[in-house]
């Protein structure tokens, strides 16, 4: 487990941060609960997730808890393509 800090976004410039933890190996991103009650936030814009060395790993937008990575894909015409797809294999935004 890698140890770092998750750091949500909001619209007006908000940002909540708190203690989080990155499972390298599943991508997963498993953060402590931030209560944000007293913030008047509504609109989310990104999350991200920063470790010790200070590499910032974007959320998936859609599963809120794995990082997104790049795969490459076979495109038209044996090129390859590099996508940004979530870790998380049964993640909507995968289809
Ligand atoms: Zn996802």
């Amino acid at each position: 487990m890698k140890k770092g800090t998750f750091t949500s976004v909001w619209d007006g410039g908000d940002e909540v941060t708190s203690t989080a933890e990155l499972n390298e190996e599943t991508g997963e991103v498993i953060a402590e609960s931030v209560d944000v009650e007293d913030l008047d936030l509504e609109y989310l814009e990104r999350e991200y997730f920063t470790d010790e060395e200070e590499n910032e790993f974007r959320i998936c937008p859609t599963s809120h808890s794995y990082i997104m990575t790049n795969k490459m894909f076979y495109g038209i015409g044996h090129t390859y393509e590099e996508r940004e797809v979530c870790s998380d294999p049964d993640c909507e935004s995968n289809e």
